[in-house]
């Protein structure tokens, strides 16, 4: 908080900074539609069989969705029906109750 890397021309830190700042593609979590960089949420991603997985490594393949961490969030995607939209496919209510459990693991985990 508070840095000013516009006016500090000497340092080795500001190419850097400018530069992910430019490229951080913003996502949006499905539930209350924040918009933040992808590390500040947890990555939905569906399996070519259908089923829907909490990606902790944020990189797994196909479909991916955002949520916060937040389990409410994760909520209201569910009544939103976010989950059918964000992939483009039905989700049944199920699986999406079914990530809920995941879901606390991970937020347990990356507190
Ligand atoms: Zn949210």
């Amino acid at each position: 908080m508070g840095r000013k890397a516009d006016k500090d021309s000497g340092g080795q830190t500001g190419k850097d900074s400018v530069w992910t700042e430019i490229r951080t593609p913003l996502r949006q979590c499905m539930g209350c539609g924040r918009r933040a960089e992808q590390k500040s949420f947890i990555r939905i991603a569906a399996g070519k069989d259908g089923s829907l997985f909490v990606d902790l490594t944020g990189k797994a393949g196909g479909r991916g969705a955002y949520l916060c961490k937040d389990l409410a969030c994760l909520e209201k995607a569910g009544k939103r029906h976010a989950f059918s939209r964000s992939f483009r496919s039905r989700i049944d209510e199920s699986l999406v109750a079914g990530i809920e459990k995941d879901l606390r693991e991970a937020l347990e985990i990356k507190k």
